[in-house]
């Protein structure tokens, strides 16, 4: 193949975020003084990584039944009230990487359900993160994907309400069920809990997606605030990509492409992004 430059932009916004990078970072170095360590879950959605921290020595787990005794993480997604005390009553030590973002969601979910609002939390109802600020809420949130969704449920003016959300979610759909909610309800507050970081990296796609010939997102097929990262890009540009690392991605992609952005999700390490920057360069 002919030789050609293709002008490589990558998004100032890519890879790890704060979240991420310190619950990474606590892995590892626990990972050097403790022998019997485990991870409930998936540290984070993305493969690269998962495989990263096995080489470390670091086992995954899906229940706390798993294992009798040891140091268990868990991660920046957060968990339930729940199994902090089963951890505890079962003597096992915490090593706890829950996003601080993600714990003031929890907070908020906590403290306005004991005051008696109905709490609704907009974001994917199976995502651990929801999962765990449902729970905090003491089972009692109502969880929404969308506009549409909220258009459905049966709202009782009587009651009060609070809107939060997950920190990956689309900061423009929240606005829309906010003005939504605020319109239909007497007694309504929100709080934004979409973190920064995600709406930065949001922004960024809108801005570039447009001015670049290709687009290609580099994240866990499993990774909510990637896969956003590409239907925001998809929507801009039609020669948009999603791929976990670079053995994915297709040089075909780009012919007659003369310049390309690289976006990465929050949980896309800085070395997988380098290693499809080296490919995009191959060309
Ligand atoms: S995306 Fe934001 S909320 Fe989620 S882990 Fe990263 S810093 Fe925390």
């Amino acid at each position: 193949m002919k030789k050609r430059n293709i002008k490589i932009a990558v998004a100032k916004h890519s890879g790890f975020c704060s979240g991420v990078r310190r619950a990474y970072d606590l892995a590892s170095v626990n990972s050097k003084e403790c022998d019997d360590l485990y991870i409930l879950g998936k540290l984070v959605h993305n493969r690269d990584v998962c495989h990263d921290l096995k080489n470390k020595g670091i086992k995954e787990i899906e229940s706390l039944e798993n294992i009798s005794e040891g140091t268990v993480i868990f991660t920046a997604h957060g968990v339930g009230p729940g199994l902090y005390n089963e951890a505890s009553e079962r003597g096992q030590k915490i090593i706890d990487t829950t996003c601080p973002k993600v714990m003031k969601a929890q907070r908020v979910s906590k403290s306005h359900s004991e005051k008696g609002r109905e709490m609704i939390i907009f974001g994917d109802k199976k995502h651990e993160e929801v999962i765990s600020i449902f729970e905090w809420s003491n089972g009692k949130a109502r969880v929404i994907g969308s506009l549409e969704e909220v258009k459905k449920i049966k709202l009782n003016k009587k009651k009060k309400y609070c809107l939060i959300a997950q920190t990956t979610q689309n900061v423009d759909e929240f606005k829309k069920i906010q003005r939504h909610l605020a319109k239909k309800m007497p007694d309504f507050i929100f709080f934004n809990t979409i973190c920064d970081s995600t709406d930065k990296r949001q922004k960024e796609i809108r801005k570039l997606a447009a001015c670049n010939d290709a687009v290609i997102i580099i994240g866990g097929k499993d990774s909510a605030n990637s896969r956003r990262l590409f239907e925001i890009a998809k929507k801009i540009n039609p020669k948009s990509y999603f791929i976990e690392n670079a053995q994915e991605l297709k040089l075909q992609w780009l012919v007659s492409v003369k310049s390309a952005l690289i976006g990465a999700g929050a949980s896309t390490p800085k070395w997988v992004i380098e290693k499809v920057v080296d490919k995009v360069k191959s060309l």
